[in-house]
């Protein structure tokens, strides 16, 4: 009975506990720089991106100025 069992042991795992996240920061960075749309008016806050704020409720999308 020549059985084999390929055994596919990876030795290591590893697992990193992200604790990086600071919501207290994110809120008050986020409060601060937050936008309204110009399009949907006060109280419509624009998602904040990379280089760009986009409004979700119209599509609009206005490029940061730096
Ligand atoms: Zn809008």
């Amino acid at each position: 009975m020549g059985k084999q069992k390929k055994s596919n042991v990876k030795g290591k795992k590893q697992r990193k506990p992200s604790k990086s996240t600071k919501k207290a920061d994110y809120y008050q960075n986020g409060k601060k720089n937050k936008r309204e749309c110009p399009k949907c008016g006060i109280a419509v806050f624009m998602a904040e991106h990379k280089n760009r704020y986009h409004c979700g409720k119209c599509g609009f999308t206005e490029f940061k100025q730096q």
